[in-house]
């Protein structure tokens, strides 16, 4: 069963993204909470400036308008409960739904087609 955090909303996600999740987490054998999906430019820059500020007690976040979450292509998801051995199970099935991970956030996945934009940094 996929959860959702409150602010998580289905109809942010790209279409193409929700599908691919769907498939992939539904048969999983254990539930997962998605806490982040899409993201607003206003969300990113708060969320990035944080992290600089305190980068011992925040998340890494990319610039706004360059992470995936900014165009509804990622989300954050943790299995119930969050074990590593429940991530890994994500972290070697999802590529058969064209979702891939980043190595440093064990609960971060995005489309594997998603490129970041050109935004002249
Ligand atoms: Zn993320």
């Amino acid at each position: 069963m996929i959860k959702l955090d409150t602010d998580v909303k289905i109809s942010e996600f790209d279409p193409d993204f929700w599908d691919n999740l769907k498939e992939w987490l539904e048969p999983l054998p254990f539930d997962v909470f998605i806490e982040s999906g899409y993201r607003s430019i206003e969300k990113q820059r708060a969320l990035r400036d944080a992290w600089e500020k305190d980068p011992k007690h925040n998340n890494p976040a990319n610039r706004p308008g360059e992470s995936a979450h900014n165009f509804g292509k990622a989300a954050d998801i943790h299995p119930i409960p969050p074990t590593k051995k429940r991530y890994y199970l994500m972290s070697i099935t999802c590529r058969a739904y064209h979702i891939t991970g980043i190595g440093s956030e064990a609960w971060h996945y995005q489309s594997d087609t998603w490129k970041k934009p050109k935004t002249g940094g």
